[in-house]
């Protein structure tokens, strides 16, 4: 017995309520899964929880869901944002698709001195999230930005938010990192966090890392937590989701 679908759908949600999807998501329902009317569908808008619906309506061209009952009430994910600058388009799909399996509740390309994928299809990368929250059982959908230059991040950033700077400087001068040399370990500089509640950001440089100007910049800034991803250096996409995942561990919702 196959899985039931699981649809992200952009509609209020309520008993008896009957909604047409869109064309892409009717022909991935039936043409693609391959369900008849009357195969049930587990629907979810982001804000009214997750909800039984069976197919009312089946041709190759439309679908229609009616809606019967709640099945989850509304849950969110901690406030825990992904900057990060774009790599080679594969990797920054897949930056984005793991950021949303691992909870990121907002995901922000940001433009760094030397990142070289500047243009970033928006559009694209939030149906990726779309999808990666349809499997990973999420209820709600990352906030998928334009992206900002990291100047422009940094003087906008909001209040009491607290970012987990991912600086891969090495010890002293040399091919990589600047003369502050290695940060502290990422698990050392949660635990030493004093009142760690409240909104995090990760961020992450691109496949050139942050030059010395941007490094110096930022360890200069009170919110900005600079820590060492161990000895190697990590490939962006590996960076994130070891970021990511330490977060949720300590203070996210894995516990
Ligand atoms: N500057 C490196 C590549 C940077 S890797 C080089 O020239 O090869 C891309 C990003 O991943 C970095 O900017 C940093 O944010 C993160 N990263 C990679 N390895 C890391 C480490 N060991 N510690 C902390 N961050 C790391």
């Amino acid at each position: 017995m196959s899985t039931t679908p699981r649809l992200f759908v952009d509609a209020p949600l309520a008993e008896g309520a009957h909604i047409t999807l869109p064309r892409e998501q009717a022909h991935y329902l039936i043409n693609v899964m391959r369900r008849e009317t009357g195969a049930p569908v587990r629907i979810f808008n982001g804000r009214d929880g997750e909800w039984q619906a069976v197919v009312s309506e089946a041709s190759r061209k439309s679908a229609v869901l009616a809606v019967e009952s709640r099945l989850r009430e509304q849950t969110g994910v901690p406030p825990l944002r992904l900057c990060f600058a774009p790599v080679k388009k594969s990797r920054t799909d897949f930056i984005v698709e793991k950021a949303t399996e691992l909870g990121a509740s907002a995901i922000q390309p940001v433009i760094t001195r030397r990142t070289q994928s500047e243009r970033v299809r928006t559009d694209r990368l939030m149906a990726l999230a779309t999808e990666a929250t349809e499997q990973t059982e999420r209820l709600c959908l990352p906030d998928v930005s334009e992206p900002v230059t990291l100047e422009r991040l940094l003087a906008d950033w909001p209040q009491g938010e607290r970012v987990i700077f991912c600086d891969e400087s090495g010890e002293g001068e040399g091919a990589w990192g600047g003369p502050e040399g290695r940060a502290r370990p990422m698990l050392d500089v949660l635990q030493a966090e004093p009142d760690p509640s409240g909104s995090w950001a990760i961020l992450i440089g691109p496949e050139g890392g942050f030059d010395e100007h941007e490094r110096a910049h930022l360890r200069s800034l009170s919110f900005v937590r600079a820590v060492t991803l161990g000895p190697r250096i990590l490939r962006a996409d590996t960076a994130a989701v070891t970021a990511l995942a330490l977060w949720q561990a300590v203070l996210g919702d894995w516990r």
